[in-house]
């Protein structure tokens, strides 16, 4: 059994339901008998997460039997670790400041006529990809508020071709063009999760992320970063995502399908466990 370092690393903006028990545990066992679990709270977004939540994960994979070192690492203590990234980005010339409202790219969309989709949704028009520094020095002191975007094409050309191994699916050749001109610092909040998953798996030692299937695409997308930032570069494993009777992926609002709801309800973890497929 090989010893991997993998993580489980929920948002605290509700209660873990089957489907995160499904991942939790998924993520354990990959880490076999000889390597590390570990926990990571993923909490840079202070208008959706509640500290809470926080402790009511802990309380929760406990109860289904899983352990984790400590400290667990919690993305809002570490701003200063993806501010360093987003500096090192920018002393590439791979960044730039984007000040357009969601209303200002659909309004672009609309008029262009044509949006290429990816995976996270349309793609950035680029109305700010050009935009002139001393218009961004401007718009900047009248206290616009501007997000980070990524200059994919540069960033493309800077990295070269690059390949990711996912243990179930192969060799993948990265495809981070299909997002675009990613965002890598939000307007209120100074990472994007793209960012900082890629940043926190390369500091704590990852070697094998775990996730649903529904971020696959996304790797692509760390891959391109590691490269940029020159990190370790992990393997990956991607789970189906875990389903009700009716075929419907488990999401935060199916409130009846907590793990507390299930304690509540007199269920042993053992047979959670195995609602979770495991
Ligand atoms: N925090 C992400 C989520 O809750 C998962 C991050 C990851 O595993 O890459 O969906």
């Amino acid at each position: 059994m090989s010893a991997f370092v993998t993580r489980f690393a929920p948002s605290p903006t509700g209660h873990l339901h089957l489907g995160h028990a499904h991942s939790a545990l998924f993520a354990a066992r990959q880490a076999g008998t000889g390597g590390r679990f570990l926990l990571r709270i993923e909490d840079i977004d202070p208008l959706r997460c509640r500290p809470a939540f926080i402790a009511a994960i802990a309380e929760d994979l406990a109860w289904l039997g899983l352990t984790w070192p400590q400290p667990v690492r919690r993305q809002s203590d570490h701003l200063a670790d993806y501010a360093a990234a987003l500096k090192h980005l920018e002393g590439l010339g791979l960044l730039y400041p984007c000040f357009c409202t969601r209303a200002d790219i659909a309004r672009e969309i609309e008029q262009s006529g044509h949006a290429p989709h990816g995976p996270d949704g349309p793609l950035y028009p680029g109305l700010c990809r050009a935009l002139a520094a001393a218009e961004a020095a401007a718009r900047h002191a009248a206290g616009q508020p501007c997000a980070l975007r990524l200059h994919m094409a540069k960033a493309l050309a800077l990295a070269g071709p690059l390949r990711w191994h996912d243990l179930d699916q192969g060799w993948q050749t990265a495809r981070p063009d299909l997002f675009g001109d990613i965002v890598l610092a939000r307007k209120d909040v100074p990472a994007s999760y793209h960012l900082a998953v890629t940043v926190d798996d390369a500091l704590q030692g990852i070697t094998l992320v775990t996730r649903g299937q529904d971020l696959f695409e996304a790797s692509h997308v760390h891959r391109l970063l590691q490269a940029l930032l020159n990190l370790p570069v992990p393997q990956w494993r991607h789970h189906p995502l875990l389903r009700d009777e009716h075929g419907k992926r488990y999401a935060k609002r199916d409130n009846a399908l907590t793990l507390r709801s299930f304690r509540e309800a007199g269920k042993t973890p053992a047979e959670v466990r195995a609602l979770a497929g495991f």
